[in-house]
């Protein structure tokens, strides 16, 4: 009984964000600094992406709702603007420079300020300490927001400079995708750096120590709504941070759930659960770190909202995330299968996970005997009123983003903040 109220207080006590303490009451314990930090980015993840996730989630035949690790670990909020000639929507370069550097650029800036001059990156001071570091993502690895770690450059489109300033980044790990923007010379001068270059997913489970460059796909990693098994997020997080762990002065690892924002751009709710599932995951592997190593903070959040996602649309006051278990495969992954078939619908039946009414069908086939393109936002559009779903637009959105924390100095996080705020307390704690 005792016991149980003590636990009681405690769980109180935690609950209570800095903000609402009176100045008398300040906890007499200063934040102690971390030996590692885990930065999570969940590109274009809004705060609807993780309403939407909590009620995608939800077992429908218990009594409550259940919460998930983003409800668990949220401490404030973020705003995203970047610098004033890019005005109020940012893109992901010049957030992930603000989120690297806390400095406020103009969007395509990759790690440059907004006359173009290299800022030095939460990684770069970390390796300067002596730190291991390392970046974990599900697009290529020289995508914008990776590159503003990594790198600087006065666009986010100059892929192949980025992925060349990778060799002397220094970086002890670098795993994603992106085989098509590193050719063989420069595959051979990773190697000759000490680096063993993968591009087989499974050739990871060999790997116990050293420096690694994993390239495990053209470009992107598959959708995980393709893949739901293969965790391959969740994984390298785990891999990286068995490799890190073994550096003595600890490190700072970026881990990004990438195409998040690229499914939100599509405004593909199926897609976008199916990422924002793994990165869950992945976010649950961390706090399992964390556990285990208290001497680690980690800090998650996004760099923008993508597509203004609504959670129940069509003056309608109903979300039906069901649909949504039921789909076996991408909308973009349907069309590409079936687009060249004459029979397709039975096949479509199958993956969409129900039978269409006469004017889907009518619908999906207008739109089928067009294109792949036309076909797949068909499908696209037959989930979205299905789930009575909502978007407003296929960019991103200036709309605050959600700060999660845990572990040493994670107050510093609690409340509103700008995203360049994050990038400054960060690199206060090396
Ligand atoms: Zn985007």
């Amino acid at each position: 009984m005792l016991n149980q109220t003590i636990k009681g207080l405690m769980a109180i006590a935690l609950l209570t964000p800095l903000s609402v303490l009176a100045a008398n009451e300040t906890p007499t314990e200063t934040p102690k600094t971390p030996k590692n930090i885990i930065y999570l980015i969940g590109d274009g993840m809004g705060p609807a992406y993780t309403t939407a996730y909590r009620y995608y989630k939800d077992n429908p035949n218990t009594e409550e709702v259940e919460t998930t690790v983003f409800d668990r670990l949220l401490v404030g909020m973020a705003r995203t603007a970047p610098a004033r000639v890019s005005g109020y929507v940012t893109d992901s370069a010049a957030a992930a420079t603000a989120l690297s550097t806390g400095v406020k650029t103009y969007n395509g800036a990759i790690g440059v300020d907004t006359d173009k001059r290299p800022i030095e990156t939460l990684l770069e001071k970390a390796k300067k300490d002596d730190k291991a570091i390392g970046i974990t993502v599900t697009s290529q690895v020289n995508h914008a927001t990776p590159a503003s770690f990594l790198s600087h450059n006065e666009s986010r489109k100059n892929y192949e400079q980025i992925a060349k300033d990778y060799l002397d980044s220094g970086a002890d790990v670098i795993m994603g995708g992106g085989q098509r923007y590193f050719d063989k010379n420069l595959l051979a001068q990773f190697k000759k750096k000490g680096y063993q270059v993968l591009e087989n997913f499974d050739k990871l489970n060999d790997v116990h120590s050293g420096k690694v460059l994993g390239l495990f796909a053209d470009v992107q990693l598959p959708w995980v709504i393709d893949n739901p098994n293969a965790h391959q997020l969740s994984k390298m997080t785990q891999k990286s941070l068995e490799l890190l762990s073994q550096h003595n002065n600890g490190f700072v690892l970026l881990i990004e759930g990438s195409i998040i924002d690229w499914a939100g751009h599509a405004n593909d709710i199926a897609t976008t659960m199916g990422e924002m599932d793994e990165f869950a995951r992945t976010l649950e592997v961390v706090e399992t770190y964390i556990r285990k190593h208290p001497d680690t903070l980690m800090v998650a959040t996004a760099d923008h909202d993508t597509g203004g996602l609504t959670v129940g649309a069509n003056n309608k006051k109903s979300w039906n995330p069901g649909v949504l278990h039921k789909i076996k495969a991408s909308p973009m992954t349907i069309a590409k299968q079936l687009i060249s078939q004459k029979q397709w619908k039975t096949g479509f039946a199958k993956l969409i996970g129900f039978e269409p009414k006469d004017n889907e069908w009518k619908a999906l086939t207008k739109a089928h005997s067009q294109d792949e393109q036309h076909f797949a936002m068909a499908i696209i559009d037959l989930v979205n009123k299905r789930s009575n779903t909502g978007w407003t637009t296929d960019d991103h959105t200036a709309v605050d983003v959600q700060v999660f924390a845990k572990g040493p100095a994670s107050q510093l996080f609690v409340g509103s903040q700008d995203n360049t705020e994050i990038a400054d307390t960060l690199s206060s704690l090396l």
